[in-house]
């Protein structure tokens, strides 16, 4: 009767966790999917509560509060800036709490005498990928935190040295399902999980980590998907496959709106000395013009229709709520504000809607890329705000760009364009930017939320 309780509460949050990705996948319903998601990890925390294996609940509880003290201000107070490393951290615990499971499990398997070959091969998967995880993710926290060098740390024969750390692996976890009493090479799978997790990271540079963070969280999933096995539990096996699932589609939806294949964001070392930082370098060789903040404002204020284009200067500025001013104001004026959003502009998916929905801003104004780059000819002023790469007009015209080929957004067809950054940084690809030396383009330097402000200010006496 409680097992097919149980059974009923895992189908149950599994109907929930599906619901909840679907919902995720639009910014007006992604707050419900949030909420199912929670609510279907409650169900399956309490139907997995009531499971007679457990025998004390004493632990759990100070698990409980520990989780919740150190949670909570993680989740309410890490600046949007931060996701990326917040969400790296979380994962090396995830899979630590995986990798200790499976540790658990074997040694008790090892003492009772009851370790079967298919009961060790999902632990040895679990404990491998989950070892993976924790080292992986705690290097890509350091990169995207600055503890560590962010450029890629490559040495020679690098990937073949990866490779062959990964099959040593690979063959212990053989040898060790077919003799699971074999403990030397339980212990040898942990110590490579581990190394591979390193070196994995350690050649790939700091603005390529979202995208191996979200492989990690499909690696974590699929070390979920083993400890399920291990522990005969159907709702860790269905939630470790969405994960699984969902972390491999999102890296590989990364590098495509990138245009980076996969191997590339893995194995290429971007950002590195060699990786050609200057090879798109603007073939124009033209200067950029300097604007004055009352100037901008009169462009602005007398248009008709403008659009701001949002990229990771906006979030490093965290200039969101004085973007909305700023948009509001014009729109008092009746000038038709709305924003471009491109799929990769700031650090992860989605920076930019989620940025611009905390200012409250409608969603109804926020145009995706497919949709607005036919707008942008009938724009009096394209405001661009810190972004950079995905407006670079050399990924449409320069070959021999890194960024050749990646989709972007059209500013460089509208009638002026006006961008705010600090100075002459470039983007994350490091290449030079030609829209910023054409004629049609206005520099407004400074910091995006004084820049922002400050025109706010003017357009109010304009
Ligand atoms: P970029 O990184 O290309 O450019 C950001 C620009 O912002 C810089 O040129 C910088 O210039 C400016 N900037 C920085 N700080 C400030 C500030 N405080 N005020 C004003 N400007 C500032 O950003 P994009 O959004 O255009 O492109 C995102 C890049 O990140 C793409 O190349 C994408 O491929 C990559 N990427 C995106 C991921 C995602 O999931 N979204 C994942 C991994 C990579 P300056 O220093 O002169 O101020």
């Amino acid at each position: 009767m409680i097992t097919t309780g149980i059974q009923l509460a895992y189908l149950s949050s599994a109907a929930l966790f599906v619901m909840a990705l679907r919902s995720l996948g639009q910014p007006t319903t992604a707050r419900r999917g949030m909420q199912m998601a929670a609510f279907g990890m409650l169900v399956a925390v309490c139907a997995t509560l009531v499971d007679q294996r457990i025998v004390s609940y004493e632990w759990l509880i100070v698990g409980l509060v520990a989780g919740g003290i150190v949670g909570y201000p993680l989740g309410m107070w890490v600046p949007m800036t931060a996701m990326p490393q917040r969400i790296a951290f979380s994962h090396a615990f995830g899979a630590l709490a995986a990798t200790f499971v499976g540790v658990g499990e074997y040694l008790h398997g090892l003492h009772a005498e009851t370790l079967s070959h298919g009961q060790t091969l999902a632990l040895s998967f679990e404990i491998f990928l989950g070892s993976l995880t924790v080292t992986g993710s705690l290097m890509a926290f350091g990169k995207l935190q600055g503890i560590l060098p962010g450029a890629p740390i490559t040495f020679r024969g690098q990937n073949l040295f990866n490779l062959s750390l990964f099959a040593v692996g690979l063959a212990s976890l053989v040898w060790l399902v077919a003799t699971p009493y074999d403990v030397t090479f339980f212990m040898v799978i942990l110590v490579i999980g581990t190394l591979v997790g390193i070196l994995m990271v350690l050649p790939i540079g700091g603005a390529d980590m979202p995208v191996i963070v979200s492989l990690l969280n499909s690696y974590a999933g699929l070390a979920a998907v083993a400890t399920g096995f291990a522990l005969d539990n159907n709702i860790l096996i269905v939630v470790g496959a969405l994960d699984g699932a969902s972390g491999f589609i999102l890296s590989m939806a990364m590098s495509k709106a990138m245009n980076r294949s996969f191997a590339n964001v893995l194995f290429g070392a971007f950002g590195s000395e060699s990786g050609g930082a200057d090879e798109g370098a603007s073939a124009s060789g033209g200067e950029m013009v300097a604007i004055e903040a009352d100037d901008a404002a009169i462009r602005l204020a007398y248009s008709q229709r403008v659009i701001i284009v949002p990229g990771y200067g906006l979030a490093v500025a965290q200039a969101q709520h004085q973007v909305r001013e700023l948009a509001d104001q014009l729109e008092k004026r009746g000038v038709d504000v709305s924003f471009a959003i491109h799929p990769v502009a700031g650090r992860m998916p989605g920076h930019m809607n989620v940025l611009l929905a905390e200012a409250g801003i409608s969603y109804e104004k926020l145009l995706d890329m497919d949709d607005v780059n036919d707008r942008f000819s009938d724009a009096d002023v394209v405001l661009v705000i810190g972004a950079n790469d995905v407006v670079n007009p050399a990924a449409r015209t320069n070959r021999s760009s890194p960024i050749y080929g990646m989709p972007i957004l059209n500013v460089q067809d509208a009638k002026s364009v006006i961008v705010l950054k600090r100075g002459r940084g470039k983007g994350f690809s490091g290449v030079e930017n030609e829209l910023f030396v054409s004629p049609k383009a206005s520099m407004l330097f400074g910091d995006a939320k004084q820049s922002i402000a400050q025109l706010g200010v003017e357009i109010k006496q304009v």
